[in-house]
């Protein structure tokens, strides 16, 4: 292409065992599915609670396209607001016990309009070095000011808050993508309390995870509205569909509705997405024994490893990392794991920093027991074990 040798690029990404490639799936998602007509044990969808196949879907989603169409045909502000998307804000709020909630067509999005709209020039953000990527984009799009600390320390979290004079934001992943970890939300808010900050919370990894209804960061820890004033989280994670949404006061959504270019200036989620998304809301609160088939699974998954002294990270959460470092055996470890029926995503940087590779290991509601111990029996036989 022109003056950009392209080749010559991917060929440096692949001699630093960077490349990445996209599996092509030919059957459902579920913990079971197929690439190249091989059957493969899924372990590395973020369907935590396997809603994102659940048998009501096709009907409600025929149903919702037959009532309000496929496509939105515009964006919220012009005419591609429907019902649908009303019913579903409304529930999000009352399940997150918040005044109100907008809906994005991705977290993404949400993210770059939280950034963009809230902190102004002459503001600081203050953000967690392990960050997801969206936040980062988010606050390098912004015109405010940007720091970051060192990942949940709290103590360099403070100094910067102390330091700052502006108007100042901390932004934190509640669950840490790639570490499965959960920030101590309960000391942010204190030292935000403590310095006047405004506290922002992507709650991705949270959101039908964590809390005794799976509501969330904010259920989890007991923390209301106040405390957590702008509240993240997307639908494409454990609620098994797509989407967004930003909650918190009714002022906050008004305001973003009137100065966010990613929620303004883009196609509304069609209609009937809304409305599976919603149907998988009520799934969640209907049937609290997903969340303890979760809860179950991981508990086993970690009870196993440890049996079998495999070093995972302390990680409570569905996200579990065998962090290898070097980037070539984890995608070893992961062909070898393929190769046994097993996918397990080969993360890498820039995902993650370098020299800490690492396979990242997703649980789900869905997975039975064998499922299980067939991973753990498979990760036993990897040659990494001996010099990590
Ligand atoms: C996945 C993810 C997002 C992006 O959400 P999408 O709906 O997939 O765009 C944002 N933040 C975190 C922490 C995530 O893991």
């Amino acid at each position: 292409m022109k003056f950009i040798d392209l080749q010559a690029r991917l060929n440096a990404r692949n001699s630093q065992g960077l490349l990445r490639e996209r599996k092509l799936l030919t059957s459902a998602q579920s913990v079971e599915i197929t690439v190249n007509n091989q059957t493969l044990i899924n372990f590395s969808s973020n369907d935590y609670l396997g809603l994102a196949n659940q048998p009501q879907l096709a009907d409600v989603f025929a149903q919702s396209v037959a009532s309000f169409g496929f496509g939105s045909s515009a964006s919220h502000m012009i005419c591609g607001h429907q019902q649908p998307h009303k019913a579903l804000e409304e529930e999000l709020a009352s399940f997150l016990q918040r005044d109100s909630a907008l809906l994005f067509s991705s977290g993404y999005m949400a993210n770059l309009a939280i950034l963009t709209s809230l902190p102004e020039k002459g503001d600081v953000i203050i953000a967690d070095k392990l960050n997801h990527a969206s936040l980062i984009d988010g606050a390098r799009l912004s015109q405010a000011d940007c720091l970051r600390y060192a990942h949940c320390d709290m103590h360099a979290l403070d100094q910067r808050l102390a330091k700052s004079s502006q108007n100042k934001f901390v932004v934190t992943d509640s669950v840490f993508s790639m570490d499965g970890d959960i920030a101590p939300l309960k000391e942010i808010v204190r030292l935000c309390e403590k310095y006047n900050a405004v506290l922002i919370v992507d709650d991705a990894h949270g959101f039908g995870v964590l809390g005794e209804t799976g509501a969330g960061c904010s259920e989890h820890f007991c923390l209301s509205e106040k405390q957590v004033p702008v509240l993240m989280g997307t639908l494409g994670k454990a609620i098994g569909g797509y989407g967004a949404f930003v909650a918190g006061e009714k002022n906050l959504v008004n305001y973003l509705i009137q100065t966010a270019r990613s929620y303004i200036y883009t196609t509304a989620m069609p209609a009937a997405v809304a409305q599976a998304n919603l149907e998988n809301l009520k799934e969640i609160k209907n049937n609290p024994q997903l969340l303890k088939d979760l809860l179950d699974n991981i508990a086993y998954f970690r009870g196993l490893c440890s049996q079998y002294n495999i070093k995972l990270t302390n990680s409570n959460t569905p996200i579990q990392p065998l962090i290898i470092g070097d980037n070539d055996k984890t995608l070893a470890a992961s062909e070898q794991l393929l190769q046994a029926g097993i996918l397990v995503g080969a993360i890498r940087p820039p995902s993650v920093a370098k020299n800490s590779a690492r396979l990242r290991m997703t649980l789900s509601a869905a997975h039975s027991k064998k499922h299980i111990e067939f991973l753990v029996t498979q990760l036993t036989k990897l040659e990494i074990h001996a010099n990590t």
